[in-house]
């Protein structure tokens, strides 16, 4: 979190391995078992024939592998999977039917009653939701904000099974030593043959820009609906891992949930995929340059945008730090404190005199969008998360930056005059 960025910031990066863009692109696909088709087929089925009996009975032995049920596998669905993986530098990879398929299958699947989870950081708020919902089954958990690995030690218990992190936060984008909690995991060792499982959200630096496994984390989760599909027309999840932990999970949560992937979808997401290294890139620097104009905005007090703060480096330099930054920060307006209910009508005007910014939830597609946690008469619940009641969340998409800077101009010289009729 800043308040002034530096000017040359923009300059870094982003570094995208060249293995990465060659994924996306496409490049390892088997054109030939698919009739040289370029563009994937759709293969819509419900199940897969089995040449006789004997293969439908240990087809359902080891339906991790084998392909019996569209529930399960489906070649569609796998050829992105593969893709993710191979991003990601995981074995396996799951995709779901939305990524709180993939929080699902992941605390669902590690956790049994009388565990506990441990959250770092201001956490994505179903997720602590979905998390509450456990408690009613034994399973507990505590919220870490702030994050020092001296405060997330203190918070692990002897029941605790899951580390869960979000690294940037999507909120207020807050960073930490990934690597630094993972090896507090680990140092926890076995109790009942069982360890601390870590399990990063990297649904912000999208599989291009952030690699979690790198530093040890077990389980990557991403919302494939923000910038994996990227256009604002695909609500979908993913979940990268090892086999050993993978095939467990497959058998308890992913199978069982039921939260499968459309093929239909799954073909969108590998789509999307195309295109992520040139899409991130661009959101990237118009990310930065949105928020070097903020940051010399007399109506906008911080700017949270991981990259001002955080050192940008190539993984082939630093495989275990941003390699480069998404479209996806706050700021926090200027608001005076002393009348909470004004300061939500001055907000509420802010964000109304956007034109090119659209208001709504999520993030990751083409469109810019605007949103703020606010609510009239919440400003303390709000605080009490550790979020100033003026925060302003911005998706930068793929507009040209200066038309960006001009519609929140405009927006703050609304602002202005909402204050001169206190
Ligand atoms: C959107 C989001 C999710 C949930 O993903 P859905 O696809 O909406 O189910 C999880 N984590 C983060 C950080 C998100 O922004």
């Amino acid at each position: 979190m800043i308040s002034k960025a530096g000017p040359e910031a923009h300059l870094l990066g982003p570094w995208i391995a060249p293995e990465d863009e060659l994924v996306c692109l496409g490049h390892d696909e088997d054109l030939e078992a698919q009739s040289g088709a370029l563009a994937p087929p759709i293969v819509q089925t419900s199940l897969f024939a089995q040449p006789s009996f004997d293969q439908l009975v240990s087809s359902l032995d080891d339906e991790y592998r084998a392909r019996v049920y569209s529930r399960g596998n489906n070649p569609t669905v796998q050829a992105v999977e593969l893709k993710i993986a191979a991003l990601e530098g995981g074995e396996s990879c799951r995709c779901l039917g939305s990524g709180m398929a993939a929080v699902n299958m992941v605390l669902t699947g590690a956790l049994r009653s009388g565990d506990h989870i441990v959250f770092a950081g201001q956490t994505y708020g179903p997720t602590i939701n979905f998390a509450r919902r456990l408690e009613r089954f034994g399973i507990d958990h505590v919220v870490v904000p702030k994050v020092t690995p001296e405060r997330v030690a203190s918070a692990l218990r002897d029941n605790t099974r899951v580390l869960w992190m979000e690294s940037p936060s999507t909120m207020v984008f807050e960073t930490f030593d990934v690597a630094a909690l993972v090896q507090l995991a680990k140092d926890r060792g076995e109790t009942d043959g069982r360890s601390v499982l870590t399990a990063l959200d990297n649904s912000w630096a999208s599989p291009l820009f952030q690699k979690p496994l790198a530093s040890g984390v077990d389980f990557v989760v991403h919302s494939a609906t923000k910038y994996i599909g990227g256009h604002s027309d695909v609500v979908a999840g993913a979940v990268v891992g090892s086999h050993a932990l993978m095939e467990p999970l497959f058998h308890n949560a992913f199978l069982l949930g039921g939260a499968a992937l459309g093929p239909m979808d799954a073909w969108l997401l590998n789509r999307g995929l195309r295109t992520l290294p040139t899409r991130m890139r661009q959101h990237h620097h118009g990310g930065f340059e949105v928020a070097q104009f903020l940051a010399q905005c007399e109506h906008v007090r911080t700017v949270m945008h991981p990259g001002l703060t955080a050192q940008l480096k190539s993984h082939a330099e630093d495989p275990q730090g941003l390699a480069g930054c998404s479209g996806l920060f706050s700021f926090e307006l200027a608001l005076d404190g002393k009348d909470r209910d004004h300061d939500y009508d001055r907000l509420n005007a802010f964000m109304n005199a956007l034109r090119r910014f659209r208001i709504g939830v999520s993030w990751g597609g083409v469109e810019s969008l605007a949103l703020a946690p606010a609510r009239r008469g919440k400003a303390e619940a709000l605080e009490a998360q550790g979020v100033a009641y003026g925060t302003v969340r911005l998706s930068i998409g793929l507009e040209p930056p200066a038309v960006l800077c001009e519609d929140l101009q405009r927006a703050f010289d609304v602002f202005q005059r909402s204050g001169a009729s206190a």
